[in-house]
């Protein structure tokens, strides 16, 4: 499961879906209370194992238990947020896929684009998008959380949520479930995005 994380930077990197630096990616086993989220600051197509940083979450927030010379993510908030309430298997990634933060650019709603596109809506729930927040914020982690519409077992209403002139943030239960709603989301926005300039829109 680690090595998956490690993979899915790997290939996000050489996607162009994140620069060296960007993108995080936590996994928490069936432990309710530890999991274990990418560090800050490293370059992510390059990250070893034993380079993730595991985290304890305690009564009133979390706390650091491994690789002290190293920072978790800094979107930290952002996952613990998603991460305290959940029971059982759950991986959070944050990447910044072109084609989707493209669309959102261009003014595109992207959580309406699942009721043209049956294939986007079959297996992921896009959320509503959040507006433009600062990065590593308080706000962030509030704004997706609040628009994932978690309850209070940690069940997420939605499998993914974007953030406008930023990136996405995709729940589910393994790194790769997750990283497929990003995979496609991205694929139907840049199918959006090359209709918006076939002839026909300007005939
Ligand atoms: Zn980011």
């Amino acid at each position: 499961m680690l090595q998956d994380i490690l993979d899915i930077l790997e290939l996000s990197y050489k996607n162009n879906w994140i620069t060296a630096r960007d993108g995080n990616i936590s996994y928490k086993h069936d432990d309710k209370n530890q999991f274990l989220i990418t560090p800050s600051g490293l370059r992510k197509q390059e990250l070893k194992e034993n380079q993730l940083v595991k985290i304890r979450i305690t009564d009133n927030g979390w706390e650091q238990m491994t690789n002290q010379n190293l920072k978790p993510s800094g979107e930290i908030e952002l996952h613990y947020n998603l991460m305290k309430n959940s029971s059982g298997e759950r991986c959070v990634v944050h990447l910044h896929p072109t084609y989707t933060i493209a669309a959102l650019y261009a003014g595109i709603d992207i959580s309406n684009l699942s009721r043209e596109f049956p294939e986007l809506s079959r297996y992921t729930r896009i959320a509503p998008s959040v507006e433009e927040v600062e990065p590593i914020s308080q706000e962030l982690a509030d704004r997706c959380v609040e628009n994932l519409n978690i309850d209070e077992n940690g069940e997420c209403e939605y499998d993914i949520v974007a953030i406008d002139r930023h990136g996405v943030v995709a729940v589910d239960e393994t790194p790769w479930k997750a990283f497929e709603h990003i995979e496609r989301l991205e694929h139907i926005c840049k199918i959006v995005l090359s209709a918006k300039w076939l002839p026909h829109q300007y005939s």
